[in-house]
Protein backbone atom coordinates (compact mmCIF):
# COMPACT_ATOMS: atom_id res chain seq x y z
CA UNK A 1 0.00 0.00 0.00
CA UNK A 2 2.70 2.59 1.37
CA UNK A 3 4.99 2.06 -2.32
CA UNK A 4 1.84 2.09 -4.35
CA UNK A 5 0.44 5.11 -2.95
CA UNK A 6 3.89 6.84 -3.05
CA UNK A 7 4.34 5.58 -6.81
CA UNK A 8 0.74 7.31 -7.52
CA UNK A 9 2.52 10.11 -6.02
CA UNK A 10 5.29 10.89 -8.09
CA UNK A 11 3.49 9.87 -11.44
CA UNK A 12 0.88 13.19 -10.39
CA UNK A 13 4.14 15.22 -10.40
CA UNK A 14 5.28 14.32 -13.12
CA UNK A 15 2.03 14.93 -14.97
CA UNK A 16 1.61 18.36 -13.72
CA UNK A 17 5.60 19.17 -14.74
CA UNK A 18 4.91 17.92 -18.03
CA UNK A 19 1.33 20.19 -18.52
CA UNK A 20 2.94 22.82 -17.26
CA UNK A 21 6.15 22.54 -19.55
CA UNK A 22 4.11 22.24 -22.64
CA UNK A 23 2.79 26.03 -21.90
CA UNK A 24 5.36 27.36 -20.09
CA UNK A 25 8.76 24.90 -20.38
CA UNK A 26 9.70 26.18 -16.58
CA UNK A 27 11.65 22.92 -14.84
CA UNK A 28 9.60 22.47 -12.01
CA UNK A 29 6.57 24.04 -11.51
CA UNK A 30 4.89 23.61 -7.52
CA UNK A 31 1.93 21.58 -8.52
CA UNK A 32 0.89 19.25 -6.53
CA UNK A 33 -2.65 18.99 -6.70
CA UNK A 34 -3.63 14.98 -7.71
CA UNK A 35 -7.25 13.01 -8.00
CA UNK A 36 -7.31 12.40 -3.93
CA UNK A 37 -7.93 15.87 -3.58
CA UNK A 38 -11.18 16.20 -5.29
CA UNK A 39 -14.29 16.69 -2.92
CA UNK A 40 -15.88 13.03 -2.46
CA UNK A 41 -12.70 11.16 -3.90
CA UNK A 42 -12.26 8.60 -1.53
CA UNK A 43 -9.20 6.15 -1.91
CA UNK A 44 -11.62 3.41 -4.12
CA UNK A 45 -13.24 6.25 -6.06
CA UNK A 46 -9.59 7.35 -6.54
CA UNK A 47 -8.83 3.73 -7.93
CA UNK A 48 -12.21 3.28 -9.91
CA UNK A 49 -10.85 6.54 -12.13
CA UNK A 50 -7.18 5.92 -12.48
CA UNK A 51 -8.17 2.66 -13.60
CA UNK A 52 -11.20 4.39 -16.27
CA UNK A 53 -7.67 6.79 -17.24
CA UNK A 54 -8.55 9.63 -15.04
CA UNK A 55 -5.93 10.30 -13.90
CA UNK A 56 -5.07 14.12 -13.82
CA UNK A 57 -7.88 16.86 -13.09
CA UNK A 58 -7.87 18.34 -16.67
CA UNK A 59 -9.06 15.13 -18.06
CA UNK A 60 -11.96 14.97 -15.52
CA UNK A 61 -12.42 18.49 -15.65
CA UNK A 62 -13.40 18.45 -19.92
CA UNK A 63 -16.24 15.45 -18.95
CA UNK A 64 -19.40 15.18 -18.98
CA UNK A 65 -21.46 13.70 -15.56
CA UNK A 66 -22.61 10.99 -17.83
CA UNK A 67 -19.97 10.39 -19.64
CA UNK A 68 -17.59 10.48 -16.42
CA UNK A 69 -20.28 7.83 -13.84
CA UNK A 70 -20.35 5.56 -17.40
CA UNK A 71 -16.56 5.21 -17.84
CA UNK A 72 -15.55 5.23 -14.59
CA UNK A 73 -18.61 3.46 -12.83
CA UNK A 74 -19.80 6.22 -10.98
CA UNK A 75 -23.02 7.07 -9.72
CA UNK A 76 -23.83 10.62 -11.74
CA UNK A 77 -24.28 13.01 -8.58
CA UNK A 78 -20.87 11.53 -8.05
CA UNK A 79 -19.51 12.45 -11.07
CA UNK A 80 -21.28 15.85 -10.98
CA UNK A 81 -19.45 16.74 -7.84
CA UNK A 82 -16.09 15.26 -8.59
CA UNK A 83 -15.85 17.38 -12.32
CA UNK A 84 -16.92 20.83 -10.54
CA UNK A 85 -14.44 20.46 -7.94
CA UNK A 86 -11.73 19.24 -10.95
CA UNK A 87 -12.80 22.26 -12.62
CA UNK A 88 -11.98 24.85 -10.14
CA UNK A 89 -8.38 22.69 -9.10
CA UNK A 90 -7.24 22.06 -12.64
CA UNK A 91 -4.67 23.87 -13.95
CA UNK A 92 -6.68 24.75 -17.51
CA UNK A 93 -3.37 26.72 -18.68
CA UNK A 94 -3.16 30.04 -19.41
CA UNK A 95 -3.13 31.97 -22.66
CA UNK A 96 0.23 33.31 -24.32
CA UNK A 97 1.89 36.01 -26.06
CA UNK A 98 2.12 35.60 -29.59
CA UNK A 99 5.23 37.05 -29.12
CA UNK A 100 6.37 34.11 -26.48
CA UNK A 101 5.08 31.34 -29.08
CA UNK A 102 6.96 33.17 -31.78
CA UNK A 103 10.39 32.86 -29.54
CA UNK A 104 9.30 28.88 -28.79
CA UNK A 105 8.71 28.12 -32.78
CA UNK A 106 12.16 30.04 -33.00
CA UNK A 107 13.82 27.06 -31.14
CA UNK A 108 12.22 24.54 -34.06
CA UNK A 109 14.83 22.65 -35.53
CA UNK A 110 14.36 20.19 -38.37
CA UNK A 111 15.38 16.80 -39.64
CA UNK A 112 16.39 16.01 -42.37
CA UNK A 113 14.74 13.24 -44.36
CA UNK A 114 18.20 12.98 -46.72
CA UNK A 115 15.91 12.89 -49.59
CA UNK A 116 15.37 16.05 -51.04
CA UNK A 117 11.55 15.61 -52.35
CA UNK A 118 10.38 14.65 -48.66
CA UNK A 119 12.66 17.44 -47.22
CA UNK A 120 10.32 19.92 -49.28
CA UNK A 121 7.04 18.30 -49.25
CA UNK A 122 7.36 19.13 -45.10
CA UNK A 123 9.33 22.30 -46.09
CA UNK A 124 12.06 21.65 -45.28
CA UNK A 125 12.33 18.83 -42.76
CA UNK A 126 10.48 16.81 -39.82
CA UNK A 127 9.96 19.71 -37.07
CA UNK A 128 11.08 19.26 -33.34
CA UNK A 129 7.94 19.87 -31.17
CA UNK A 130 5.95 17.86 -33.55
CA UNK A 131 4.29 14.69 -33.59
CA UNK A 132 4.54 13.53 -36.66
CA UNK A 133 2.44 10.29 -37.94
CA UNK A 134 3.27 7.95 -41.16
CA UNK A 135 0.58 5.46 -41.90
CA UNK A 136 -0.11 3.40 -44.77
CA UNK A 137 -0.59 -0.25 -45.41
CA UNK A 138 1.82 -3.04 -44.26
CA UNK A 139 4.72 -3.10 -46.54
CA UNK A 140 4.47 0.48 -47.39
CA UNK A 141 8.12 1.65 -45.78
CA UNK A 142 7.00 3.21 -42.27
CA UNK A 143 9.34 1.53 -40.30
CA UNK A 144 12.09 2.13 -43.00
CA UNK A 145 11.22 5.69 -42.66
CA UNK A 146 11.57 5.18 -39.13
CA UNK A 147 14.86 3.23 -39.29
CA UNK A 148 16.30 6.52 -41.53
CA UNK A 149 15.13 9.17 -39.29
CA UNK A 150 16.76 7.35 -36.02
CA UNK A 151 20.13 7.09 -38.70
CA UNK A 152 19.84 10.66 -39.85
CA UNK A 153 19.16 11.98 -36.04
CA UNK A 154 22.55 11.28 -35.31
CA UNK A 155 23.80 13.69 -38.02
CA UNK A 156 25.62 17.12 -37.14
CA UNK A 157 23.03 19.77 -37.41
CA UNK A 158 24.71 21.21 -40.24
CA UNK A 159 24.00 18.17 -41.83
CA UNK A 160 20.54 18.01 -41.22
CA UNK A 161 21.00 16.12 -38.43
CA UNK A 162 19.82 17.39 -35.18
CA UNK A 163 22.91 15.43 -32.85
CA UNK A 164 20.66 13.71 -30.63
CA UNK A 165 19.89 10.55 -29.10
CA UNK A 166 16.86 8.41 -30.54
CA UNK A 167 14.39 6.63 -28.17
CA UNK A 168 12.75 3.64 -30.29
CA UNK A 169 9.50 1.52 -28.75
CA UNK A 170 9.22 -1.08 -31.16
CA UNK A 171 5.67 -2.73 -30.82
CA UNK A 172 5.97 -5.30 -33.55
CA UNK A 173 9.47 -6.48 -33.38
CA UNK A 174 10.58 -5.13 -36.44
CA UNK A 175 13.68 -3.07 -34.99
CA UNK A 176 16.57 -4.35 -37.40
CA UNK A 177 20.28 -3.17 -36.03
CA UNK A 178 21.87 -4.39 -39.39
CA UNK A 179 19.22 -2.34 -41.76
CA UNK A 180 20.39 0.63 -39.33
CA UNK A 181 24.30 -0.56 -40.01
CA UNK A 182 23.18 -0.41 -43.36
CA UNK A 183 21.84 2.84 -43.34
CA UNK A 184 24.54 4.46 -41.69
CA UNK A 185 27.10 3.36 -44.26
CA UNK A 186 24.91 4.73 -46.37
CA UNK A 187 25.67 7.74 -45.16
CA UNK A 188 29.43 7.37 -44.67
CA UNK A 189 28.58 7.41 -40.87
CA UNK A 190 30.20 4.65 -38.43
CA UNK A 191 27.54 2.07 -37.59
CA UNK A 192 28.23 1.44 -34.01
CA UNK A 193 28.57 4.97 -33.01
CA UNK A 194 24.75 5.61 -34.57
CA UNK A 195 23.66 2.32 -33.22
CA UNK A 196 24.75 3.14 -29.57
CA UNK A 197 22.86 6.82 -29.61
CA UNK A 198 19.76 4.51 -30.73
CA UNK A 199 17.86 3.16 -27.56
CA UNK A 200 15.57 0.66 -28.40
CA UNK A 201 12.69 -0.90 -26.06
CA UNK A 202 10.49 -3.92 -27.39
CA UNK A 203 6.77 -2.70 -25.92
CA UNK A 204 4.87 -6.53 -25.23
CA UNK A 205 1.30 -4.28 -25.03
CA UNK A 206 -0.43 -1.19 -24.68
CA UNK A 207 0.21 -1.07 -20.85
CA UNK A 208 4.06 -1.64 -21.20
CA UNK A 209 3.91 0.28 -23.86
CA UNK A 210 2.75 3.92 -22.04
CA UNK A 211 5.52 2.61 -19.07
CA UNK A 212 8.08 3.01 -21.52
CA UNK A 213 7.29 6.82 -21.92
CA UNK A 214 7.61 7.24 -18.21
CA UNK A 215 10.72 5.44 -18.33
CA UNK A 216 11.90 7.40 -21.50
CA UNK A 217 11.08 10.54 -19.62
CA UNK A 218 13.42 9.57 -16.77
CA UNK A 219 16.32 8.58 -18.97
CA UNK A 220 16.18 11.18 -20.85
CA UNK A 221 16.96 13.99 -18.32
CA UNK A 222 20.96 13.79 -19.07
CA UNK A 223 20.75 12.93 -22.83
CA UNK A 224 19.98 15.17 -25.71
CA UNK A 225 16.88 13.34 -26.68
CA UNK A 226 15.66 14.62 -30.39
CA UNK A 227 13.58 11.78 -31.74
CA UNK A 228 11.40 9.50 -30.08
CA UNK A 229 9.38 6.81 -32.34
CA UNK A 230 7.03 4.34 -31.77
CA UNK A 231 6.42 2.16 -34.34
CA UNK A 232 3.82 1.35 -34.34
CA UNK A 233 1.69 3.57 -32.23
CA UNK A 234 -1.54 1.52 -32.43
CA UNK A 235 -1.26 -2.17 -33.20
CA UNK A 236 -1.48 -3.06 -29.36
CA UNK A 237 -3.76 -0.74 -28.70
CA UNK A 238 -5.74 -2.20 -31.81
CA UNK A 239 -5.42 -5.62 -31.08
CA UNK A 240 -6.57 -5.66 -26.97
CA UNK A 241 -9.79 -3.29 -27.31
CA UNK A 242 -11.96 -5.44 -29.23
CA UNK A 243 -15.31 -4.04 -29.96
CA UNK A 244 -17.11 -1.16 -29.46
CA UNK A 245 -17.53 -1.33 -26.20
CA UNK A 246 -14.22 -0.84 -25.83
CA UNK A 247 -13.49 1.98 -27.88
CA UNK A 248 -14.08 4.73 -25.50
CA UNK A 249 -11.47 3.30 -23.08
CA UNK A 250 -9.31 2.52 -25.53
CA UNK A 251 -9.29 6.12 -27.33
CA UNK A 252 -9.17 7.38 -23.98
CA UNK A 253 -5.64 5.37 -22.99
CA UNK A 254 -4.34 6.30 -26.62
CA UNK A 255 -5.02 10.20 -26.21
CA UNK A 256 -3.45 10.19 -23.32
CA UNK A 257 -0.23 8.06 -24.62
CA UNK A 258 -0.33 10.81 -27.05
CA UNK A 259 -0.46 13.42 -24.86
CA UNK A 260 2.62 12.24 -22.60
CA UNK A 261 4.53 11.54 -25.97
CA UNK A 262 3.97 15.53 -27.32
CA UNK A 263 5.34 16.28 -23.50
CA UNK A 264 7.89 14.51 -23.22
CA UNK A 265 9.12 15.77 -27.06
CA UNK A 266 8.39 19.50 -26.16
CA UNK A 267 10.47 19.63 -22.84
CA UNK A 268 13.28 18.20 -25.22
CA UNK A 269 13.01 20.55 -28.28
CA UNK A 270 12.41 16.92 -29.87
CA UNK A 271 10.22 15.35 -32.69
CA UNK A 272 8.02 12.58 -32.11
CA UNK A 273 7.36 9.97 -35.04
CA UNK A 274 4.48 7.44 -35.11
CA UNK A 275 3.19 5.07 -37.31
CA UNK A 276 -0.15 3.32 -37.95
CA UNK A 277 -2.27 1.18 -40.00
CA UNK A 278 -4.81 1.48 -42.41
CA UNK A 279 -8.20 -0.31 -41.80
CA UNK A 280 -7.50 -3.80 -43.50
CA UNK A 281 -11.07 -4.63 -44.34
CA UNK A 282 -14.00 -2.05 -43.95
CA UNK A 283 -15.59 -3.02 -40.75
CA UNK A 284 -18.09 -1.28 -38.36
CA UNK A 285 -15.36 -0.43 -35.76
CA UNK A 286 -12.43 0.45 -38.11
CA UNK A 287 -14.52 2.16 -40.59
CA UNK A 288 -12.78 3.02 -44.08
CA UNK A 289 -10.06 0.56 -45.39
CA UNK A 290 -7.92 3.99 -46.53
CA UNK A 291 -8.19 5.84 -43.35
CA UNK A 292 -5.55 5.62 -40.69
CA UNK A 293 -6.79 3.86 -37.86
CA UNK A 294 -6.93 5.74 -33.93
CA UNK A 295 -10.15 8.19 -35.21
CA UNK A 296 -10.14 11.76 -34.52
CA UNK A 297 -7.95 11.12 -30.85
CA UNK A 298 -4.75 10.28 -33.58
CA UNK A 299 -5.87 12.94 -35.99
CA UNK A 300 -5.90 15.83 -33.39
CA UNK A 301 -2.96 14.80 -32.12
CA UNK A 302 -0.80 14.78 -35.46
CA UNK A 303 1.15 17.99 -36.53
CA UNK A 304 1.74 15.94 -39.30
CA UNK A 305 -0.11 12.88 -41.09
CA UNK A 306 2.29 11.61 -44.01
CA UNK A 307 0.47 8.85 -45.93
CA UNK A 308 2.56 6.43 -47.55
CA UNK A 309 2.27 3.82 -50.36
CA UNK A 310 4.40 1.59 -53.24
CA UNK A 311 4.14 2.67 -56.76
CA UNK A 312 5.47 1.02 -59.80
CA UNK A 313 9.10 0.42 -59.87
CA UNK A 314 9.93 0.02 -56.38
CA UNK A 315 9.14 3.52 -55.98
CA UNK A 316 7.52 4.81 -52.99
CA UNK A 317 4.80 7.78 -52.55
CA UNK A 318 4.51 9.85 -49.46
CA UNK A 319 1.33 11.99 -49.56
CA UNK A 320 1.15 15.41 -46.79
CA UNK A 321 -2.22 15.05 -45.49
CA UNK A 322 -2.92 17.36 -42.60
CA UNK A 323 -0.60 20.23 -41.68
CA UNK A 324 -0.90 23.71 -39.89
CA UNK A 325 1.23 25.61 -42.15
CA UNK A 326 2.51 23.83 -45.24
CA UNK A 327 0.08 22.59 -48.66
CA UNK A 328 -1.16 19.25 -49.14
CA UNK A 329 0.97 17.45 -52.00
CA UNK A 330 2.96 14.47 -52.51
CA UNK A 331 6.47 12.97 -53.20
CA UNK A 332 8.24 10.03 -54.77
CA UNK A 333 11.33 8.53 -53.32
CA UNK A 334 12.83 4.96 -53.28
CA UNK A 335 13.72 2.85 -50.33
CA UNK A 336 17.43 1.76 -51.27
CA UNK A 337 19.81 -0.90 -49.61
CA UNK A 338 21.73 2.38 -48.25
CA UNK A 339 18.64 3.49 -47.35
CA UNK A 340 15.55 6.08 -48.57
CA UNK A 341 16.72 8.17 -51.34
CA UNK A 342 15.40 10.53 -54.61
P1 LIG B 1 5.89 -1.16 -43.00
O1 LIG B 1 6.60 -0.80 -41.76
O2 LIG B 1 5.11 -0.04 -43.60
O3 LIG B 1 5.08 -2.42 -42.90
P2 LIG B 1 8.56 -1.51 -43.97
O4 LIG B 1 9.06 -0.18 -43.58
O5 LIG B 1 8.95 -2.67 -43.16
O6 LIG B 1 6.98 -1.47 -44.12
O7 LIG B 1 8.99 -1.72 -45.48
C1 LIG B 1 9.38 -2.94 -45.97
C2 LIG B 1 9.90 -2.73 -47.36
O8 LIG B 1 11.11 -1.93 -47.31
C3 LIG B 1 10.30 -3.98 -48.04
O9 LIG B 1 9.19 -4.54 -48.68
C4 LIG B 1 11.35 -3.51 -49.00
O10 LIG B 1 10.72 -3.05 -50.17
C5 LIG B 1 11.99 -2.33 -48.34
N1 LIG B 1 13.26 -2.71 -47.75
C6 LIG B 1 13.50 -3.19 -46.52
N2 LIG B 1 14.80 -3.47 -46.33
C7 LIG B 1 15.41 -3.14 -47.49
C8 LIG B 1 16.76 -3.20 -47.95
N3 LIG B 1 17.77 -3.67 -47.19
N4 LIG B 1 17.01 -2.79 -49.19
C9 LIG B 1 16.03 -2.35 -49.98
N5 LIG B 1 14.74 -2.26 -49.62
C10 LIG B 1 14.43 -2.66 -48.39
MG1 LIG C 1 6.59 -1.69 -39.92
Amino acid sequence: MATKSKRTASKTKNESTSEEDDLLMTEEPEVTVSIEDLPGVGPATAEKLREAGFDELLAIAVMSPSELAEQAELGEAVASKIIAGAKKMANIGGFVSGGALLDRRREVLKLSAKVQSIDDLLGGGFETQALVEVYGAFGSGKTQIGHQLAVNCTLPVSEGGLDGDIFYIDTEDTFRPERITQMARGLGLDPDAVLSRIHVARAYNSAHQILLVDEIKRLSRGMNVKLIIVDSLTSHFRAEYVGRGMLAQRQQKLNRHLKELKQTADVNNALVLVTNQVHSKPDAMWGDPTKPVGGHVLAHASTFRLYLRKAKGGRRIARLVDSPNLPDGECIYQVTEEGLRD
